[in-house]
């Protein structure tokens, strides 16, 4: 076995591990590690990577064997050989040495030290574009029934003018002559042939004479636009709405990646909300409280009456069913805190009849 880490240790679990182990460990690193959550810290990030990785490999019962066979045997792959790296994952070739972008190049060349069998590689392929993040704030009157809200969001289009292949008009990207298109330079020491990314075409097996003018030879462009978001109703803070191949555009004729809008509903003065039910707190005079009644209080939705049992106490929730938030058939509740507001001052008269009521008089 190389050295360096593998699937396993990728992941914490031992070789023998059971699905369920797997799919937990897993669970509780891509928690800890997700993107989300480790914004900018690029080891952490390939950690992710990485062990997103090993549990694409090690939750798939036949690629699990195929790996384990490989693990335990070595990599039968070179010119000619048995089936490759790539084969086994189940997936194109690795993402060429271009800044190690996409693909499962970190884990592999862990493996073999950067000298891959040579068969096993090739120019970069198609790849997906990033996803692109957005916080929006809304008001909470919108979180209530939902709506349209429009952002301005900032992402990287396919550039027009030359439809994302980076080439100027006229002209095309050409196979890379240093490579012959592979992508990859193969040396032999000996009896191994190692391979290393072409630095002409830097992995990408072609190479673009006329850059196009419009996106400089990258072929997307950081463009702001506007984009309506359906909010639907009841949505909470932290609630992340997803739009498909909304993001970045994919590099070399991938799919583009996604919009995640991340919502953060402003707060409504006196009110929280606890999933579909809010809370709020109403005074009532001593005499309601003792006596009973209705009285007047703020709702998610104008006012709402609130019946007052007689002898309540300070510090009751009284529930009002259904009047919290809703989403679709489901609806929250608001409960409501009573306090009690005790006079501090009292006219002579109400003094009397308070005296008289303790039996004082
Ligand atoms: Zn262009
Ligand atoms: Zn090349």
């Amino acid at each position: 076995m190389p050295g360096g880490k593998d699937f396993y240790q990728a992941l914490g679990v031992p070789e023998n591990a059971g699905e369920d182990q797997i799919k937990r460990a897993y669970r509780r690193l891509a928690k800890e590690l997700h993107p989300d959550r480790t914004r900018g810290d690029r080891a952490k990030e390939r950690r992710f990577k990485e062990v997103s990785e090993a549990y694409e490999v090690l939750s798939d019962k036949e690629k699990r064997a195929k790996y384990d066979q490989f693990r335990k045997y070595g990599f039968s792959g070179g010119p000619g050989g048995g089936a490759s790296f790539e084969e086994i994952i189940g997936r194109g070739a690795p993402g060429g040495g271009a800044g190690g972008v996409g693909g499962f190049g970190s884990i592999f060349e862990q493996f073999f030290g950067g000298a891959a069998g040579a068969g096993g590689r090739g120019p970069a392929g198609p790849a997906q574009g990033d996803d692109v993040r957005y916080v929006l704030t809304i008001p909470f009157e919108l979180s209530l029934k939902g709506g349209k809200s429009r952002i301005s969001a900032g992402r990287r289009l396919q550039c027009r003018e030359c439809r994302g292949s980076g080439a100027a008009a006229g002209s095309r990207p050409r196979k890379c002559a240093d490579c012959g298109g592979a992508g990859y330079m193969t040396v032999n020491q000996g009896f191994f042939a190692t391979s290393a990314p072409c630095p002409r075409c830097r992995g990408e097996g072609e190479v673009i004479d006329k850059p196009c003018p419009e996106c400089g030879g990258v072929g997307a462009k950081a463009t702001v636009s506007k984009i309506e978001v359906t909010i639907p109703e009841g949505i909470a803070t932290g609630q992340t709405i997803r739009l498909a191949s909304q993001g970045d555009a994919g590099v070399r004729g991938g799919p583009p990646g996604d919009l995640l809008i991340e919502v953060r509903v402003q707060e409504k003065a006196g009110f929280q909300r606890r999933g579909l039910d809010v809370e709020s707190s109403v005074e009532v005079p001593v005499e309601t409280a003792i006596l009973g009644g209705k009285v007047e209080t703020a709702g998610v939705e104008g006012g709402v009456a609130v019946s007052i049992p007689a002898g309540v106490q300070p510090g009751t929730v009284l529930r009002l069913r259904g009047r919290g938030m809703s989403r679709g058939s489901q609806k929250g509740d608001h409960l409501v805190t009573v306090r009690v507001r005790i006079p501090r001052q009292l006219t002579a008269e109400q003094r009397a009849l308070i005296e008289k009521f303790a039996g004082k008089a």
